[in-house]
């Protein structure tokens, strides 16, 4: 499904294809995510990386296999791809779609990262950075 996107200045707009088999999503509370988001950070898997000409689109090398998009005149976070393939892993921020009826958050991830000051209280799953790492590699 189709999606249309931008970021909170608007200076960077863009549409992104989710597949049917990803619209179950998860939130990330590892420390890079609350470093980044200033909180936990809800992604979507895309089917690729979106192609979007924008001056104002950035990508930050967070790891040695990743990196973080975003908005350069705002600061929006907006995607969190794979660094030697960017089509292999691309997620974009819940929060920057236009439409997110057919979305739902069903797992929480790096649990272990979480600091005190929140629980987490839906019930929902909840995976550690190692339960993460068995899972998709
Ligand atoms: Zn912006
Ligand atoms: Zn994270």
């Amino acid at each position: 499904m189709s999606h249309d996107a931008s970021c909170l200045c608007g200076k960077i707009q863009f549409n992104v294809e989710i597949d049917a088999a990803d619209v179950n999503f998860h939130a990330c509370h590892c420390t890079m995510c609350q470093k980044q988001n200033g909180g936990p950070y809800m992604g979507v898997k895309l089917s690729r990386t979106p192609d979007i000409v924008s001056e104002s689109l950035a990508w930050y090398d967070s790891s040695d296999y990743a990196q973080r998009g975003f908005c350069k005149e705002c600061g929006s976070t907006l995607f969190w791809r794979m660094k030697e393939n960017v089509d292999a892993m691309c997620i974009v921020s819940v929060g920057v779609l236009k439409n997110t009826k057919n979305l739902t958050l069903t797992s929480h991830i790096f649990v272990d990262g979480k600091p005190d000051y929140y629980e987490i209280a839906d019930g929902l799953p909840c995976l550690t950075a190692e339960q993460v790492m068995a899972k998709y590699s």
